[in-house]
Protein backbone atom coordinates (compact mmCIF):
# COMPACT_ATOMS: atom_id res chain seq x y z
CA UNK A 1 0.00 0.00 0.00
CA UNK A 2 1.36 3.46 -0.93
CA UNK A 3 0.85 5.91 1.96
CA UNK A 4 2.74 9.01 0.74
CA UNK A 5 2.41 11.19 -2.09
CA UNK A 6 5.77 10.17 -3.58
CA UNK A 7 4.58 6.71 -3.44
CA UNK A 8 1.40 7.53 -5.20
CA UNK A 9 3.27 9.48 -8.09
CA UNK A 10 5.79 6.68 -8.40
CA UNK A 11 2.71 4.23 -9.47
CA UNK A 12 1.24 6.21 -12.00
CA UNK A 13 4.22 6.99 -13.45
CA UNK A 14 4.77 3.29 -14.26
CA UNK A 15 1.69 1.55 -14.42
CA UNK A 16 -1.41 1.69 -16.34
CA UNK A 17 -4.03 4.07 -15.44
CA UNK A 18 -6.73 1.08 -14.12
CA UNK A 19 -3.47 -1.14 -12.78
CA UNK A 20 -4.96 -2.83 -9.08
CA UNK A 21 -2.46 -1.34 -6.97
CA UNK A 22 -2.01 2.09 -8.37
CA UNK A 23 -6.16 2.66 -7.85
CA UNK A 24 -6.16 1.05 -4.31
CA UNK A 25 -3.31 3.82 -3.58
CA UNK A 26 -5.50 6.75 -5.04
CA UNK A 27 -8.48 5.82 -3.39
CA UNK A 28 -6.47 6.05 0.06
CA UNK A 29 -7.05 9.36 1.02
CA UNK A 30 -9.93 10.24 3.00
CA UNK A 31 -13.52 11.08 0.36
CA UNK A 32 -13.61 15.47 0.60
CA UNK A 33 -17.36 16.54 0.47
CA UNK A 34 -17.24 19.87 -1.26
CA UNK A 35 -21.04 20.98 -0.41
CA UNK A 36 -21.43 18.69 2.26
CA UNK A 37 -24.82 21.36 3.51
CA UNK A 38 -26.36 20.84 0.95
CA UNK A 39 -29.30 18.56 -1.22
CA UNK A 40 -29.63 18.06 -4.49
CA UNK A 41 -33.61 17.90 -5.62
CA UNK A 42 -34.53 16.86 -8.92
CA UNK A 43 -37.80 18.13 -10.38
CA UNK A 44 -39.55 16.25 -12.23
CA UNK A 45 -39.79 16.64 -16.37
CA UNK A 46 -42.94 14.89 -17.50
CA UNK A 47 -43.94 14.33 -13.78
CA UNK A 48 -43.90 17.80 -12.58
CA UNK A 49 -42.78 20.50 -14.56
CA UNK A 50 -44.87 19.39 -17.75
CA UNK A 51 -48.05 19.76 -15.49
CA UNK A 52 -47.86 23.67 -15.37
CA UNK A 53 -49.54 25.39 -12.95
CA UNK A 54 -51.19 23.61 -11.29
CA UNK A 55 -48.26 21.22 -10.20
CA UNK A 56 -45.42 24.13 -10.15
CA UNK A 57 -46.23 26.95 -8.49
CA UNK A 58 -47.10 25.25 -5.40
CA UNK A 59 -43.79 23.62 -5.08
CA UNK A 60 -42.24 27.01 -6.03
CA UNK A 61 -43.30 27.96 -2.69
CA UNK A 62 -42.54 25.30 -1.13
CA UNK A 63 -38.65 25.65 -1.93
CA UNK A 64 -39.02 29.63 -1.29
CA UNK A 65 -40.30 28.68 2.14
CA UNK A 66 -37.76 25.49 3.11
CA UNK A 67 -34.56 27.01 1.21
CA UNK A 68 -34.85 29.26 4.74
CA UNK A 69 -33.58 26.18 6.38
CA UNK A 70 -32.10 24.00 3.53
CA UNK A 71 -29.12 25.12 0.94
CA UNK A 72 -30.86 23.29 -2.14
CA UNK A 73 -28.99 22.62 -6.00
CA UNK A 74 -32.35 22.38 -7.58
CA UNK A 75 -31.68 20.34 -10.75
CA UNK A 76 -34.44 20.31 -13.78
CA UNK A 77 -35.91 16.98 -15.43
CA UNK A 78 -36.67 16.89 -19.41
CA UNK A 79 -39.88 15.06 -19.98
CA UNK A 80 -42.81 15.31 -22.71
CA UNK A 81 -40.68 17.46 -25.02
CA UNK A 82 -37.86 15.12 -25.06
CA UNK A 83 -39.69 12.19 -25.47
CA UNK A 84 -41.76 14.37 -28.79
CA UNK A 85 -37.51 15.10 -30.14
CA UNK A 86 -36.11 11.70 -29.35
CA UNK A 87 -39.34 9.89 -31.52
CA UNK A 88 -38.46 12.55 -34.29
CA UNK A 89 -34.97 11.93 -34.15
CA UNK A 90 -34.43 8.14 -33.54
CA UNK A 91 -37.13 7.85 -36.70
CA UNK A 92 -34.62 9.97 -38.77
CA UNK A 93 -31.94 7.41 -37.79
CA UNK A 94 -29.68 10.08 -35.80
CA UNK A 95 -27.52 8.41 -32.95
CA UNK A 96 -27.41 9.16 -29.05
CA UNK A 97 -25.14 11.48 -28.63
CA UNK A 98 -27.44 13.87 -30.85
CA UNK A 99 -30.52 12.96 -28.85
CA UNK A 100 -28.72 13.79 -25.65
CA UNK A 101 -28.19 17.44 -26.94
CA UNK A 102 -31.41 17.76 -27.71
CA UNK A 103 -33.24 16.64 -24.29
CA UNK A 104 -30.18 18.85 -22.82
CA UNK A 105 -31.99 21.70 -24.57
CA UNK A 106 -35.34 20.67 -23.26
CA UNK A 107 -33.99 20.20 -19.58
CA UNK A 108 -32.49 23.92 -20.11
CA UNK A 109 -35.99 25.25 -20.93
CA UNK A 110 -37.10 23.90 -17.80
CA UNK A 111 -34.55 25.62 -15.87
CA UNK A 112 -35.11 29.02 -17.65
CA UNK A 113 -38.54 28.96 -16.63
CA UNK A 114 -38.52 27.48 -13.15
CA UNK A 115 -35.77 30.08 -13.00
CA UNK A 116 -38.01 33.06 -13.92
CA UNK A 117 -40.17 31.96 -11.26
CA UNK A 118 -37.86 32.06 -8.73
CA UNK A 119 -36.26 35.45 -9.56
CA UNK A 120 -38.15 37.35 -7.68
CA UNK A 121 -36.54 35.91 -4.89
CA UNK A 122 -32.73 36.13 -6.31
CA UNK A 123 -32.91 32.61 -7.47
CA UNK A 124 -31.08 32.27 -10.56
CA UNK A 125 -30.31 29.18 -12.78
CA UNK A 126 -27.00 28.62 -13.63
CA UNK A 127 -25.67 27.41 -17.33
CA UNK A 128 -24.34 24.11 -15.96
CA UNK A 129 -24.12 22.96 -12.46
CA UNK A 130 -20.27 22.62 -12.31
CA UNK A 131 -19.52 26.21 -12.88
CA UNK A 132 -17.84 28.34 -9.91
CA UNK A 133 -20.78 30.41 -9.16
CA UNK A 134 -22.78 27.86 -7.30
CA UNK A 135 -21.05 27.84 -4.17
CA UNK A 136 -21.95 31.76 -3.78
CA UNK A 137 -25.24 31.40 -5.02
CA UNK A 138 -25.55 28.93 -1.95
CA UNK A 139 -24.06 31.38 0.26
CA UNK A 140 -25.88 34.27 -0.95
CA UNK A 141 -29.41 33.14 -1.10
CA UNK A 142 -29.30 29.20 0.05
CA UNK A 143 -30.67 27.93 -3.47
CA UNK A 144 -29.66 27.70 -6.87
CA UNK A 145 -31.12 25.83 -10.59
CA UNK A 146 -29.33 23.97 -12.85
CA UNK A 147 -30.04 21.61 -16.14
CA UNK A 148 -30.55 18.37 -14.57
CA UNK A 149 -29.17 16.77 -17.90
CA UNK A 150 -25.45 15.61 -17.57
CA UNK A 151 -23.42 17.64 -20.09
CA UNK A 152 -22.20 14.44 -22.41
CA UNK A 153 -23.79 15.93 -25.44
CA UNK A 154 -21.94 13.98 -28.11
CA UNK A 155 -19.92 12.15 -26.51
CA UNK A 156 -23.32 9.81 -24.65
CA UNK A 157 -22.04 6.82 -24.43
CA UNK A 158 -24.91 4.81 -26.17
CA UNK A 159 -26.54 2.06 -24.80
CA UNK A 160 -26.25 -1.23 -26.42
CA UNK A 161 -29.19 -1.41 -27.62
CA UNK A 162 -30.97 1.81 -29.59
CA UNK A 163 -30.13 5.58 -29.65
CA UNK A 164 -32.19 7.13 -26.11
CA UNK A 165 -29.54 8.33 -24.20
CA UNK A 166 -29.30 6.36 -21.20
CA UNK A 167 -27.79 8.77 -18.92
CA UNK A 168 -30.48 11.63 -18.70
CA UNK A 169 -31.67 14.05 -15.96
CA UNK A 170 -32.22 11.79 -12.69
CA UNK A 171 -28.51 10.42 -13.48
CA UNK A 172 -27.65 13.94 -14.12
CA UNK A 173 -28.63 15.22 -11.00
CA UNK A 174 -27.62 12.23 -9.09
CA UNK A 175 -23.95 12.81 -10.22
CA UNK A 176 -23.97 16.45 -9.55
CA UNK A 177 -24.93 15.15 -5.64
CA UNK A 178 -22.08 12.51 -5.48
CA UNK A 179 -19.51 15.05 -6.90
CA UNK A 180 -20.20 17.31 -4.95
CA UNK A 181 -20.76 15.17 -1.60
CA UNK A 182 -23.90 16.72 -1.07
CA UNK A 183 -25.90 15.55 2.31
CA UNK A 184 -29.23 14.11 0.27
CA UNK A 185 -30.76 13.21 -3.17
CA UNK A 186 -34.56 13.71 -3.60
CA UNK A 187 -36.05 12.76 -6.60
CA UNK A 188 -39.67 15.18 -6.68
CA UNK A 189 -41.96 13.45 -9.23
CA UNK A 190 -45.62 12.68 -9.04
CA UNK A 191 -45.86 9.25 -7.51
CA UNK A 192 -45.74 8.41 -3.48
CA UNK A 193 -42.78 6.17 -4.70
CA UNK A 194 -41.94 2.73 -5.99
CA UNK A 195 -44.43 0.25 -6.49
CA UNK A 196 -44.19 -3.41 -7.48
CA UNK A 197 -45.67 -2.03 -11.31
CA UNK A 198 -46.62 0.91 -12.49
CA UNK A 199 -49.24 2.64 -10.29
CA UNK A 200 -50.21 4.17 -13.75
CA UNK A 201 -51.15 1.49 -15.63
CA UNK A 202 -51.59 -1.08 -12.81
CA UNK A 203 -54.16 -0.66 -9.88
CA UNK A 204 -52.89 -3.33 -7.68
CA UNK A 205 -49.87 -2.53 -7.40
CA UNK A 206 -48.35 -2.00 -4.01
CA UNK A 207 -45.98 1.06 -2.13
CA UNK A 208 -42.71 -0.20 -1.32
CA UNK A 209 -41.50 2.16 1.20
CA UNK A 210 -37.78 1.24 1.64
CA UNK A 211 -36.00 -1.22 -1.11
CA UNK A 212 -31.96 -1.72 -2.08
CA UNK A 213 -30.70 -1.43 -5.49
CA UNK A 214 -30.31 -5.45 -5.53
CA UNK A 215 -33.81 -6.18 -4.44
CA UNK A 216 -35.11 -3.71 -7.04
CA UNK A 217 -33.12 -5.56 -9.74
CA UNK A 218 -33.86 -9.32 -7.91
CA UNK A 219 -37.67 -8.07 -8.25
CA UNK A 220 -37.29 -6.82 -12.13
CA UNK A 221 -38.27 -2.88 -10.85
CA UNK A 222 -34.47 -1.56 -12.29
CA UNK A 223 -36.29 0.22 -15.12
CA UNK A 224 -39.40 1.79 -13.40
CA UNK A 225 -39.35 5.36 -11.28
CA UNK A 226 -35.61 5.79 -12.03
CA UNK A 227 -33.28 5.45 -15.12
CA UNK A 228 -31.60 2.43 -14.42
CA UNK A 229 -27.86 3.67 -14.54
CA UNK A 230 -29.01 5.31 -11.26
CA UNK A 231 -28.84 2.20 -9.39
CA UNK A 232 -25.13 1.20 -10.65
CA UNK A 233 -24.16 4.65 -9.72
CA UNK A 234 -25.99 4.81 -6.58
CA UNK A 235 -24.01 1.20 -5.48
CA UNK A 236 -20.38 2.81 -6.17
CA UNK A 237 -21.18 6.02 -4.38
CA UNK A 238 -19.14 7.08 -1.65
CA UNK A 239 -21.05 9.85 -0.31
CA UNK A 240 -25.23 9.34 -1.36
CA UNK A 241 -25.70 5.86 -0.44
CA UNK A 242 -29.31 6.75 -0.69
CA UNK A 243 -31.97 8.59 -2.39
CA UNK A 244 -35.50 9.10 -1.81
CA UNK A 245 -37.86 9.37 -4.66
CA UNK A 246 -40.88 11.50 -3.09
CA UNK A 247 -44.61 12.53 -4.41
CA UNK A 248 -44.28 16.42 -5.31
CA UNK A 249 -48.12 16.89 -5.68
CA UNK A 250 -48.68 16.31 -2.11
CA UNK A 251 -48.17 20.14 -0.95
CA UNK A 252 -45.46 19.47 2.39
CA UNK A 253 -43.81 16.44 1.07
CA UNK A 254 -40.80 18.28 0.03
CA UNK A 255 -39.90 20.20 3.54
CA UNK A 256 -40.36 16.62 5.13
CA UNK A 257 -38.10 14.40 2.86
CA UNK A 258 -35.94 18.02 3.70
CA UNK A 259 -36.43 17.20 7.40
CA UNK A 260 -35.12 14.08 6.78
CA UNK A 261 -38.41 12.52 7.12
CA UNK A 262 -39.10 8.95 5.51
CA UNK A 263 -42.18 10.10 2.93
CA UNK A 264 -41.80 8.35 -0.36
CA UNK A 265 -39.47 5.48 -1.29
CA UNK A 266 -35.89 4.91 -0.16
CA UNK A 267 -33.67 3.59 -2.44
CA UNK A 268 -30.28 2.36 -0.57
CA UNK A 269 -26.85 1.34 -1.93
CA UNK A 270 -27.04 -1.89 -0.03
P1 LIG B 1 -39.51 12.40 -14.35
O1 LIG B 1 -40.53 13.31 -14.93
O2 LIG B 1 -39.00 12.84 -13.01
O3 LIG B 1 -38.43 12.00 -15.29
P2 LIG B 1 -40.71 9.89 -14.93
O4 LIG B 1 -42.07 10.18 -15.48
O5 LIG B 1 -39.63 9.53 -15.87
O6 LIG B 1 -40.30 11.07 -13.98
O7 LIG B 1 -40.79 8.72 -13.84
C1 LIG B 1 -41.80 8.65 -12.90
C2 LIG B 1 -42.86 7.71 -13.38
O8 LIG B 1 -42.39 6.38 -13.36
C3 LIG B 1 -44.10 7.66 -12.53
O9 LIG B 1 -44.97 8.71 -12.85
C4 LIG B 1 -44.68 6.30 -12.90
O10 LIG B 1 -45.70 6.40 -13.86
C5 LIG B 1 -43.52 5.55 -13.55
N1 LIG B 1 -43.27 4.22 -13.00
C6 LIG B 1 -42.97 3.13 -13.74
N2 LIG B 1 -42.83 2.05 -12.97
C7 LIG B 1 -43.04 2.47 -11.69
C8 LIG B 1 -43.03 1.80 -10.42
N3 LIG B 1 -42.78 0.49 -10.32
N4 LIG B 1 -43.30 2.53 -9.31
C9 LIG B 1 -43.55 3.85 -9.40
N5 LIG B 1 -43.58 4.54 -10.56
C10 LIG B 1 -43.31 3.85 -11.71
MG1 LIG C 1 -37.73 10.35 -16.34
Amino acid sequence: MANTTAELEALLMQRSLSDARLLAAAAEAADFRILPDATVIKIGGQSLIDRGRAAVYPLVDEIVSVRKDHKLLIGTGAGTRARHLYSIAAGLGLPAGVLSQLGASVADQNAAMLGQLLAKYGISAVDGAALSAVPLYLAEVNAVIFSGMPPYNLWMRPAPEGVIPPYRTDAGCFLVAEQFGCKAMIYVKDEDGLYTANPKTSKDAVFIPKISVDEMKARGLHDSILEFPVLDLLKSARHIREVQVVNGLVPGNLTRALAGEHVGTIITAN
